[in-house]
């Protein structure tokens, strides 16, 4: 069976012996803040097109100016750490190393490179995770009764370093070997969840199934967001933007402003040929510029509109 590397099992005294002995790194930057560390990436190669490349270029400026607003690192990936964990498998050998090399790190916040932060100045409510490990945008319900493969999103996420994440990690991965084993699970989880196409096993699906199979194990460490948009779809967000400027504020980081918008299906870094494609790279434009118009006001600018890239002086 597939594993991540060699097995752990004391992570968490580990860790808390690390602690102790750097005092000048601590887990939490107030009593209230964990040390987070926001993890994105691309592959190693280019992308089929310049404009994705682009994209991918405009995708991690808006990364580091959210993090750079809340004191967070961020940690950009373009190593395939094994070959054979490769396109939406690549997160899990990159969050395992990351864990592992950081003890100060108290979340990981994975981000696809197709998810954009539309809410500049959105804080995570962290008081409200005291209790868990991971953090995901999804429903109880949707992933445990409906067994739905949208039940949750792993395009957004976050994972405390604990040895329940370690553990977590290590009983996903094995679905994810490229090839027979990958394809296999694909055809498994969509014997098990609900309107799940048969295709390989992706990360998503992949979950929600090993959750399904092991609820005991898993839920009571898992906290469900939906109270804000740590996840909205493009299809539904973008199109609404001028709506939201024109009613609300950044800050609230729900469906009356998401913090996230991800453009599911888009592949920016992928060939583009269809009018949705064509489509949804154009309301990846005005995404951007949305966030980066709560960037550039701090400056004493803005952008034309939201679908140009020009910018002018509103003070
Ligand atoms: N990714 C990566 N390395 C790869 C392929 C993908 O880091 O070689 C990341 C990238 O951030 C991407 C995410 O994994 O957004 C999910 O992969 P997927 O193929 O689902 O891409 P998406 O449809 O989200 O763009
Ligand atoms: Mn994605």
């Amino acid at each position: 069976k597939y594993t991540l590397g060699v097995k752990i099992n004391d992570w968490d005294s580990k860790r808390a012996e690390w602690l102790r002995l750097n005092p000048a790194f601590p887990n939490f930057l107030t009593p209230s803040k964990p040390r987070v560390l926001i993890v994105t990436g691309s592959p190693p190669t280019p992308c089929e097109t310049s404009i994705g490349d682009h994209y991918l270029l405009k995708s991690i400026k808006n990364k580091i100016d959210y993090s750079r607003i809340h004191g967070q690192d961020i940690f950009y990936n373009t190593a395939l750490l094994d070959a054979e964990m490769n396109s939406f498998w690549a997160k899990l050998p990159v969050l395992r190393a990351l864990f592992l090399s950081h003890p100060e790190v108290e979340f990981l916040w994975w981000m696809d490179s197709d998810a954009l932060f539309t809410d500049m100045t959105f804080e995570l409510p962290w008081d409200r995770y005291t209790q868990y490990n991971l953090i995901i945008s999804g429903s109880r319900e949707g992933v445990f009764n409906d067994k739905n493969w949208l039940g949750l999103n792993t395009g957004i996420f976050l994972l405390r370093n604990c040895q329940w994440s370690l553990d977590l990690l290590d009983a996903w991965a094995p679905m994810g070997p490229k090839g027979p084993v990958r394809d296999e699970a694909g055809k498994h989880i969509a014997e098990f969840l609900s309107n799940r196409p048969i295709f390989e096993a992706d990360d998503q699906s992949a979950l929600v199934y090993l959750l399904g199979m092991q609820r005991d194990k898993w839920e009571e460490k898992i906290y469900f967001e939906s109270a804000y948009n740590l996840h909205t779809d493009w299809s539904i967000a973008a199109e609404k933007y001028e709506e939201m400027i024109q009613n609300y504020h950044p800050g609230l980081g729900d469906w009356r402003w998401p913090l996230v918008t991800h453009f599911v299906g888009c592949k920016p870094c992928g060939k583009f040929a269809d009018d949705t494609a064509q489509q949804c790279m154009k309301q990846m434009d005005r995404a951007f510029n949305f966030g980066d118009n709560q960037i550039l006001k701090m400056y004493g600018f803005t952008h034309n509109s939201l679908e140009s890239d020009e910018v002018e002086r509103i003070r």
